[in-house]
């Protein structure tokens, strides 16, 4: 980061003055006196009996300590030679930084040299203190680079201290990068308010930071993620003593004012390699593999290209993509109901894939790696169109309408890597379909990685006259500020705080506080997971606009579907 300080500039009266030729003690007498009121530190420096010396000097040079004589001036004694190679030289002009003193109290100068011609035996020396203005950077800097909360380096620090490490290579290249996310960590902040969870972060950057040496870097890389920049000196499984050790760390519970918090943890971790050279493709491998944790319970590594290259050759990757292209998946709908009503508003379509091998994959498996081998791309272009096929068919076989509408899943990868709005439009118009029958669910996540582009795409999507839903919401860790920025009509509550909502008084709250939230911000509702009658009464007595579960309905295959809005919607 290059920040901009303006130099001062050197008094023309000097340059002006630069002697020509040999000078004469005449001169040097008038020169002194000439220069001895200019409020920058300067010096004439020329050839004396053994070597380079001050001739003339004016107080402020006196006044910053340089000395006049050879023997005493800290200039002569460190710059000398560059002075005389300057004078010897068909230079009439230099500029450098100097730093002069102890690491404590050192003083940075920006030094010119100039002379009036190449000729001239003398030139000036004009010193520009930038003590100053440098600490003012450096402090600025450090402020930028500092997570205000915790007092820990940021993500664009750490992404530095990451560059650092790569950029030293051979031994140094023994590092992981460990990549920890907080689970449900927006309860905390739903349930007892920001302050609470701002206090719970700074306990526990606190834990993390006794569970680590003095060599690694901890840093807090979002809002309820933190990376640690780990130095590798035995080997790799030092990595997941570490996992542990932060594990245990976090595993006894958190006390907050009356309550007793408990804060899970997924730990992802990447290995440096010599193919790593972008210090961004490491958080990603080891976010990527948080992901995995996430499902798994457990602290995950990130696959390196090597393994990758294998599962690539026999594993899943090669089957999905050849799945993908050759239209072996398909989508399932389930139904989304008015909870008030409990006709059926529209189905959410969720994609299922079974393999050559008979195998059935759930999309918590095959999503993820589409995700992490671009091919998100064309599966998420597929459910598109396939979801729009469907409704056209729906809306031909109703006799002209069908009368709902269709949800389809985004990535937040996928909203990364594709143009997203123009992919929806071609689907909706190659089905003749208008742009209301969509809705498209994004998660928070997607949010987190990009707004703007985010921002962007929903604007384009409701250009199209579409719905756009926050998928699994509470789970992230959103800005609400930034939230209500977004055209957003319909919140998902993630299913987590629905099932199990009636015996505990924890969900409860943070329904309650989603649902209100929603409101103040003019949204929709959405109940994700309802398996019970009661579930569902209480959400539309607290005033949840729809409902999806079980108790509606599974997800159904196409025609299964349809029968189900025929009986439930007459
Ligand atoms: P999601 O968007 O949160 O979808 C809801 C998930 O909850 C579905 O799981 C659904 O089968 C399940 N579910 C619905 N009602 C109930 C219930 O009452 N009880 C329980 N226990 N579960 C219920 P599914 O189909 O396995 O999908 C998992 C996730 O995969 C989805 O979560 C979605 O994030 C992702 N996904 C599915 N299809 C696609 C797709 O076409 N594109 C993308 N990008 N993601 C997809
Ligand atoms: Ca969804
Ligand atoms: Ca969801």
């Amino acid at each position: 980061m290059a920040l901009g300080f303006s130099r001062a500039k050197t008094a023309p009266v000097v340059a002006e003055a630069a002697a020509d030729g040999q000078l004469q003690p005449s001169q040097l007498a008038g020169i002194a006196a000439s220069i001895e009121l200019i409020p920058v530190a300067l010096a004439l420096v020329g050839p004396v009996e053994d070597g380079i010396g001050i001739a003339a000097a004016n107080g402020a040079f006196r006044a910053a300590g340089l000395g006049t004589t050879v023997g005493e001036s800290p200039l002569i004694e460190q710059l000398g030679d560059r002075f005389a190679r300057f004078l010897s030289s068909d230079r009439d002009r230099e500029e450098f930084s100097w730093e002069f003193g102890s690491a404590v109290d050192c003083r940075h100068f920006r030094i010119m040299l100039a002379r009036r011609s190449p000729k001239s035996s003398h030139c000036f020396v004009t010193l520009t203190d930038h003590t100053g203005e440098l600490r003012t950077e450096r402090n600025l800097r450090r402020e930028m680079m500092t997570d205000s909360l915790t007092g820990l380096p940021n993500r664009a620090a750490f992404s530095e201290r990451l560059e650092d490490k790569i950029a030293a290579g051979g031994d140094a290249a023994r590092y992981a990068v460990l990549i920890i996310d907080l689970d449900r960590f927006s309860r905390v902040n739903a349930c007892l308010g920001s302050m609470a969870g701002d206090e719970l972060l700074i306990t526990v950057a606190r834990r993390l930071k006794g569970a680590l040496r003095a060599v690694d870097v901890l840093a807090r890389t979002g809002g309820d993620e933190f990376g640690i920049l780990l130095t590798l000196e035995d080997d790799p499984t030092e990595a997941d003593h570490v996992a542990q050790r932060i594990e245990a760390a976090l595993a006894t519970p958190f006390r907050m004012s009356d309550f007793e918090i408990r804060v899970a943890c997924s730990i992802g971790v990447a290995f440096g390699s010599d193919e790593i050279e972008d210090p961004e493709d490491l958080i990603r491998h080891a976010q990527f593999a948080v992901k995995r944790s996430k499902a798994s319970g457990h602290a995950e590594h990130y696959q390196t290209r090597a393994f990758d290259a294998a599962r690539t050759a026999f594993g899943i990757e090669t089957e999905l993509r050849r799945a993908i292209e050759q239209g072996a998946l398909r989508l399932t709908y389930q139904p989304i109901c008015d909870l008030a009503t409990g006709r059926v508003v529209s189905f959410e379509s969720l994609a299922r894939w079974t393999s050559e091998g008979g195998q059935e994959y759930s999309p918590n498996q095959f999503i993820p790696v589409a995700e992490e081998s671009g091919l998100i791309v064309p599966l998420g272009r597929w459910a598109l169109d396939e979801a729009a096929k469907t409704l056209r068919d729906w809306d031909v076989r109703a006799g002209g309408g069908c009368g709902i509408k269709f949800a389809v899943n985004l990535s937040a990868i996928q909203l990364h890597r594709d143009d997203i709005a123009p992919a929806v439009e071609r689907a909706l118009m190659a089905n003749k379909l208008a742009g209301s029958r969509f809705t498209l669910e994004l998660t928070e996540s997607a949010l987190v990685a990009d707004p703007q582009r985010v921002s962007d795409t929903m604007h384009a999507l409701k250009q199209l006259g579409a719905t756009i839903a926050m998928d699994d919401f509470g789970t992230g860790y959103s800005n609400l500020a930034y939230l209500q920025k977004l055209p957003i009509d319909t919140l998902k509550i993630d299913r987590s705080f629905v099932t199990g909502m009636l015996a505990d008084r924890d969900k409860v709250a943070i329904v309650r506080a989603i649902l209100s939230l929603a409101q103040a911000l003019g949204m929709d509702t959405t109940a994700e997971g309802i398996e019970t009658n009661e579930l569902a009464q209480t959400l539309a007595a607290l005033g949840c606009t729809c409902g999806q579960g079980y108790i509606y309905a599974k997800p159904l295959e196409a025609d299964a579907a349809y029968d189900f809005l025929m009986s439930a919607n007459t």
